[in-house]
């Protein structure tokens, strides 16, 4: 079997890791937690960063941090993973969707502002898959109308839009390191901004809104702290960053490359006039005409031992929240057709390059 992703842990992981247990240091208080939000903090060009437990955390803690609240409108993609729309449901504030760009699979930028209404109160920027969300344009409606912004850029370390950093934008950023991105800690987040009060907030946020008093609290947090232990593991991940960034960009290229004759599906672009793709997954699209859908064909590369996932379910036709009332008179064409006829083959740090052109052989077999 060729899985979707395999991780790739050859730095200085284990040296790290035994370094918490020679010094008696797993929890969070440990020294690499601090270390590992510096780093983070430095590489992204951020003032701040909190170390948390995931990416979904990371964007609980964001949303509340904003003191967005019950009533508030939030502007963001549908082509996204269920963490962003939860973390603003979970608080009562209600996600008004976009649809998407058929060719970069990032949120319409044009669609949000006829959608500002005076109860609007932030936009959550999601970069997908590799390309970014048009950031400016989005920065400049945030200034226009007094927005805030929310950056998911969990599947975007290392990547840059018009040369700056992801991560670095808007009021507010997250990062995951689930083992599929770019730097893992197994399980993991951070949450980065630039403002002491913020960063006061969010640290707060995280570790139970515990105030001066111990076991007094002025307001509900989380306990959504990173142990050192995935710190540990975190520092160590970020001294590879940079070949990571060239791997995942080589994994992209070097399948553009193999799949270019397939002429039944679409492959991601290569660039746009602000990035370059770096192909967190590498993205299938089945065209209009396709004799199969996603699902089938996928089925049968599971059969052929390789490894796939569907895209993102459109959060406006999530049973959980038409069942909640909202969405039910949304449709958002892209969304449901990248649902549809789109899917990611095998292309995480640790791939081979005799893996992808295994990979690519089959897919000449079920595609042609
Ligand atoms: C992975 C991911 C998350 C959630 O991160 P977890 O660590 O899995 O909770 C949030 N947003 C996006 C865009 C992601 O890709």
């Amino acid at each position: 079997m060729i899985p979707v992703n395999t991780p790739l842990l050859n730095g200085n992981e284990k040296k790290y890791l035994n370094e918490c247990i020679d010094t008696n240091w797993i929890s969070s208080e440990g020294p690499f937690v601090k270390r590992f939000e510096d780093e983070l903090a430095d590489y992204v060009g951020r003032e701040y960063a909190t170390a948390c437990a995931n990416g979904t955390a990371a964007l609980d803690i964001a949303v509340a941090a904003l003191e967005l609240q019950k009533g508030d409108e939030v502007i963001m993609p549908s082509f996204t993973i269920i963490s962003c729309a939860q973390a603003l449901v979970n608080r009562g504030v209600t996600p008004v969707l976009v649809d998407s760009h058929i060719d970069t699979f990032n949120m319409d930028v044009t669609q949000i502002e006829p959608l500002i209404t005076a109860k609007t109160k932030a936009i959550m920027v999601v970069h997908i898959f590799g390309l970014t969300v048009d950031v400016d344009a989005i920065l400049q409606l945030a200034k226009k109308h007094k927005l805030k912004v929310i950056e998911d850029a969990a599947q975007m370390l290392g990547q840059e839009y018009k040369g700056k950093k992801c991560g670095g934008f808007g009021d507010i950023s997250i990062f995951s390191f689930y083992p599929n991105k770019q730097i893992t800690t197994g399980e993991g987040g951070m949450v980065l901004c630039d403002s002491i009060a913020l960063d006061a907030r969010t640290k707060s946020l995280r570790n139970l809104c515990f105030s001066e008093d111990r076991f007094v609290h002025e307001e509900l947090g989380y306990n959504y702290r990173m142990t050192n232990m995935q710190a540990a593991l975190g520092v160590a991940q970020l001294e590879n960053i940079t070949n990571v960034v060239k791997k995942k960009r080589w994994i992209g290229e070097t399948y553009n490359n193999l799949l270019a004759d397939i002429e039944s599906v679409v492959l991601p672009i290569a660039c746009t006039d602000y990035c370059d793709n770096i192909y967190w997954v590498y993205t299938i699209m089945l065209k209009d005409n396709s004799q199969k859908t996603a699902k089938q064909v996928m089925n049968e590369l599971s059969h052929y031992k390789i490894g796939t996932r569907p895209f993102f379910y459109p959060m406006h036709q999530q049973p959980v929240f038409n069942n909640m009332g909202l969405f039910s008179d949304v449709t958002l064409p892209n969304s449901e057709k990248l649902y549809k006829q789109g899917f990611y083959i095998p292309s995480g740090l640790g791939i081979t390059l005799e893996q992808i052109h295994e990979v690519s052989d089959v897919l000449h077999k079920v595609l042609s």
